[in-house]
């Protein structure tokens, strides 16, 4: 999610909590703020947009008494997942009169029964956040000691947290905690910087402590103490940072790319986390608020979206069909709003953007809306106007997508419509048993990606055998279908090379005619249905001289010898393998891209959010 920071020590705080906000800034944000102790009480400042808002609220904060004289804050950048994205909602969140204040990556999955709780004793909530319930929820729990109180509260929630607190009773301490969200401790002479990313410590300090999960440290100036959140008190090693400050602003990856792409197997966990029902065999999608007698009654699932959206959409095309055997179509959004395409009440419309911002499919919903039928969306980004127009729908919650080129928005995308593909199908015809198998299946994606990305050095070497081509082709049937178009639309977006996809069944149809030993073809040769039709293609291509990569499933021989490359993904059904292959390819796009010397977080001539038709 996004980013932390906090100080307690002799400096004024203010101007060190601004620079670790500005360094956290390549991360993508909505809004930001601070909060700082002084003389009993604490200050709060946020506002809506960027960093240079916040700044320029701040005002004259490094001559201002009420800044220079503070020494303890702590401090925000938000990537709105529950609410949207206002100054209100902005962090730090306070509980009662500004006695506490909180700062929180993650999400409180239970904050609703817990909100309902603290409403009933009398509380009033100033945001639409999961974080504030925290906050008021560690202020209902504090008698004299934050640090109780924190722990206290820590017990009664379930999710994800990075945060840090302080309390205007408790002058110079900063306590901080982490489950599932980072939090790194940057230690100083008689001072302490924490933040959820070493990139807004790495100016002050390279001495550092990682936090652990269910971590908790109580900090005071310069000295920490570290015990888990069941208070036993543990030794964490503090380690050198050894990243150039230019490097950790990428959290040390080269490109934002790459590192979207090894953020996958958490994303995709961050999108399934409570949206598996491993017990009834189906999927929780209260965003969807349909019962499943309402379900049944829609006749059709119309997806729209564009690019790679859209061939996201094409795996829930084939999974809705496959699963549920209820009539799916997808379609181009563009294409959509301007064919008066036959839609309506008995029609749910579901529009995928990661912006959610993305002008043809905004158009496509607002179309779908007048035209009587159900819409819901399925955006990254929370308050976008798909999401707010569409009215319901299922947010990713794959954190910030800054490379143009997107990776992680389209495993998390299919990961929900494999989701929305078993809901329908257990509304219907689908047996617990097999719900449950495919429910396990889905809950399998993050590890499996795991295994794809231990390849990255393997997929590397692989791509230097391909950075003179100039033309590519990409096949593949089934569900390897949508995979080889994602595959060829990633290469030519970074690198630039001419890549065209096509169902392996076309190739003789046409194309076929453009094959020689200068146009190698990528083939999705993973086992399921269709394999031995599209070794029979592969063949095809060989007689003509075309060299051929093919994505495999680990360990099948006979597929390996079809190929002049292969790289191996682990067995999974082909639903899943959609996931798996697609990640294998994102690797060799980039790898071919770095190679040939592509501006990869910036390939010409695209935006990362299309808001133009
Ligand atoms: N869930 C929190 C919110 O929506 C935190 C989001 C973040 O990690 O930035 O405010």
């Amino acid at each position: 999610m996004c980013g932390i920071v906090a100080y307690t020590g002799n400096r004024s705080a203010t101007p060190i909590l601004v620079h670790g906000l500005r360094k956290l800034e390549y991360r993508g944000y909505d809004s930001a703020g601070i909060a700082v102790q002084r003389e009993g009480s604490l200050a709060i400042y946020k506002k809506e947009g960027k960093v240079a808002n916040l700044a320029e609220l701040l005002g004259d904060y490094r001559q201002d008494p009420e800044h220079t004289e503070a020494h303890v804050g702590i401090a925000h950048t938000r990537w709105a997942t529950h609410g949207p994205p206002t100054t209100g909602n902005a962090h730090p969140h306070c509980g009662g009169e500004n006695r506490i204040a909180l700062v929180h990556n993650g999400i409180i999955e239970n904050y609703r029964p817990l909100k309902a709780k603290l409403e009933a004793q009398g509380r009033v909530f100033l945001s639409d956040t999961d974080s504030e319930v925290l906050a008021q929820l560690i202020d209902s729990l504090y008698e004299e000691d934050l640090v109780t109180a924190v722990l206290a509260a820590l017990k009664e929630v379930e999710g994800t947290f990075g945060i840090a607190c302080i309390s205007r009773e408790e002058p110079g301490r900063l306590v901080t905690a982490r489950r599932g969200s980072p939090i790194v401790i940057g230690l100083g002479e008689d001072e302490t910087i924490v933040a959820s990313d070493a990139s807004a410590i790495i100016s002050h300090t390279r001495q550092a402590i990682y936090l652990d999960d269910n971590d908790i440290a109580i900090i005071d100036g310069g000295k920490v103490d570290i015990r888990t959140l069941d208070a036993i008190p543990v030794q964490r090693d503090a380690s050198d940072i050894d990243w150039s400050p230019d490097a950790a602003e990428k959290g040390g990856y080269e490109h934002y790319m790459l590192k979207e792409i090894f953020e996958q197997p958490e994303a995709v966990r961050n999108t399934i986390r409570g949206r598996v029902d491993l017990e009834r065999g189906s999927a929780l999608l209260s965003g969807l608020n349909l019962t499943p007698r309402e379900l049944v009654e829609f006749r059709r699932l119309l997806i729209v979206g564009c690019g790679t959206s859209l061939n996201a959409g094409l795996v829930g095309e084939y999974a809705v069909e496959d699963f549920a055997g209820m009539l799916a179509e997808v379609e181009q959004a563009a294409e959509f709003r301007y064919r008066n395409p036959i839609v309506g009440a008995k029609d749910i419309v579901i529009a995928i953007s990661q912006s959610g911002e993305t002008a043809d499919t905004l158009a496509a919903v607002r179309e779908a809306a007048d035209k009587g039928a159900l819409v819901a969306g399925l955006v990254n980004v929370v308050g976008s106007t798909i999401a707010r127009e569409a009215g319901r729908g299922i947010y990713l919650h794959a954190g910030p997508e800054i490379s143009v080129a997107s990776t992680k928005a389209f495993t998390c995308q299919v990961s929900v419509l494999l989701l929305i593909a078993l809901k329908l199908a257990r509304s219907n015809r689908l047996s617990r048993e097999s719900g449950v198998k495919i429910a396990n299946e889905i809950g399998r994606i993050p590890e499996l990606i795991q295994e794809v990305l231990e390849q990255n050095e393997a997929i590397a070497e692989v791509a230097k055998d391909f950075v003179g081509y100039e033309h590519m082709f990409y096949i593949g049937r089934g569900y390897m279908f949508p995979v080889a178009l994602e595959g060829a639309l990633k290469l030519k977006e970074i690198s630039y090379i001419h890549a065209e996809a096509y169902n392996a069944a076309e190739l003789k149809h046409g194309p076929i005619a453009l094959l020689d030993e200068n146009m190698p073809v990528v083939a999705l040769l993973n086992q399921g249905p269709g394999q031995e039709k599209t070794v029979g293609n592969v063949e095809e291509c060989r007689a003509r001289k075309a060299p051929v990569l093919g994505v495999i499933t680990q360990g099948d021989e006979e597929a390996k010898a079809a190929c002049d490359w292969v790289i191996e993904v682990p067995a999974s059904p082909h639903y899943t393998t959609t996931i798996t292959a697609t990640v294998a390819l994102q690797l060799f796009s980039y790898h071919v891209a770095r190679l040939r010397g592509c501006a990869i977080d910036q390939p010409r001539n695209l935006a990362k959010s299309v808001t133009v038709e």
